[in-house]
């Protein structure tokens, strides 16, 4: 697993959602994982506030306009 493998994990782990092996593995990680700490520690203090914020949907707009961009830059031949 990688940092962002776990941000994008962190909060199913937190409702529990997880299954015990991807929990594990998680964990594993985060131990020796500084970075992973400290954003976790950031996580917990926000609390709800920022569950709610990872919970939201991308509108629209704002997803074809990522799309679009994100297709321009795979199209470039300088990456
Ligand atoms: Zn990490």
């Amino acid at each position: 697993m990688n940092c962002d493998e776990i941000v994008n994990l962190l909060v199913d782990y937190f409702d529990g959602d997880l299954s015990s092996d991807t929990a594990r593995r998680l964990e594993e990680h985060i131990d020796c994982c500084p970075p992973c700490v400290r954003f976790i520690d950031a996580y917990r203090n926000t609390g709800k506030i920022c569950r709610r914020a990872l919970r939201v949907q991308m509108p629209r707009s704002v997803k074809s306009t990522l799309f679009q961009f994100l297709r321009a830059e795979l199209q470039s031949p300088q990456r």
